[in-house]
């Protein structure tokens, strides 16, 4: 590990003007730390928030939750109204990495954790994201982990979090603050950034900003679930996830809310299925069409085009579990 400088931000403006003056901001250090270790990341200077007062959960004005960026991933996981409204998100958290690594992990930077694309953490390697113009070892290589959708050219690779994608399904928004003191809130839907031609570039956060909270809608009606299919029981990435929450009144479906995990770029979301499934009696059918409908413009690579036929086949069991005593 390379040397750096140590800051501790006791107020939001240390943040983010440390922010703006290159550091990078530290809080369960979760995710960072092992970078750093790496000298995947090899930053300056780092500035520690973890005593600013971002660690509670509060009620939104719509009924939803405002959530500071620095509640742990258990916390929020436990809490009885994350539990009763919006059980898809407790059940995604508690899928995500360890009991220790919750503990330490926070809201805030569960969103920013960064890609576990073998070549990014290995400085031997070539890679876009990590060494921008260096090439991508993951295309024609090691490619399990790999996004099939939102991949470029550049880069194939996939988002870890499964936070993020019950949140997506949920329709959550960041708030932000900046380095003069300007709060904004961006739809989860444009906080993250697809690879394109510079895959180094991953969220719409410029330097200074400052993720202080997560605003969750208030709860809708319908069934939610969390699906996550990986390699061991725990403690292991998703190769695919889904996180859906579907309503049905008088045998037809009237909401349906999917976002997926494992296969893209970003925590993924696409309207249209949504649309091709509302309206319409839940069946096996209809949910194999939306399925083909989600893969459609999917791009695999010889290590990972087994996550067509997985998706399809966990979307397919989701929607069932979802629509249970409806589907036929
Ligand atoms: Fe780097 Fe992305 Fe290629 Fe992985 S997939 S090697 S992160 S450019």
């Amino acid at each position: 590990m390379r040397p750096f400088d140590y800051i501790r931000a006791e107020a939001q403006s240390d943040a983010t003007r440390a922010g703006a003056e290159g550091a990078t901001i530290i809080a369960g250090g979760t995710n960072l730390l092992d970078l750093m270790k790496l000298e995947v990341m090899a930053p300056d200077k780092v500035v520690d928030i973890t005593r600013l007062d971002l660690g509670e959960i509060g009620e939104a004005r719509d009924g939803g939750l405002r959530i500071g960026a620095l509640v742990t991933n258990s916390d929020l996981a436990a809490d009885m109204r994350v539990r009763k409204n919006y059980p898809a998100l407790s059940s995604a958290l508690l899928a995500g990495a360890s009991g220790q690594l919750r503990n330490k992990a926070t809201t805030g930077g569960n969103l920013l954790q960064r890609t576990r694309c073998y070549y990014f953490y290995d400085t031997d390697q070539p890679c876009n994201k990590r060494a921008p113009g260096s090439g991508c070892g993951a295309i024609g290589g090691a490619s399990r982990l790999h996004a099939i959708l939102g991949v470029s050219e550049n880069c194939i690779a996939s988002h870890p979090s499964d936070m993020a994608v019950a949140m997506r399904m949920l329709g959550a928004s960041v708030e932000i603050e900046s380095e003069d003191g300007e709060t904004r809130v961006v739809d989860l839907a444009e906080f993250y950034v697809l690879p394109g031609e510079d895959p180094s570039v991953e969220t719409v956060l410029k330097p200074g900003d400052l993720i202080t909270h997560v605003i969750l809608p208030a709860p809708r009606a319908g069934r939610q679930t969390y699906r996550k299919v990986r390699d061991r029981a725990s403690y292991a990435f998703a190769m695919v996830s889904v996180a859906g929450r579907v309503s049905v009144q008088d045998g037809r479906i009237t909401e349906a809310a999917l976002a997926f995990g494992g296969i893209g770029s970003q925590p993924w979301r696409d309207g249209h299925v949504e649309e091709m499934l509302v309206g319409e009696e839940p069946s096996t059918a209809l949910f194999a069409k939306a399925a083909d409908a989600l893969l459609a413009d999917a791009v695999t690579q010889d290590g990972n085009a087994f996550k067509v036929p997985l998706t399809k086949r966990t979307l397919i069991a989701t929607l069932k579990d979802l629509t249970a005593e409806i589907a036929q």
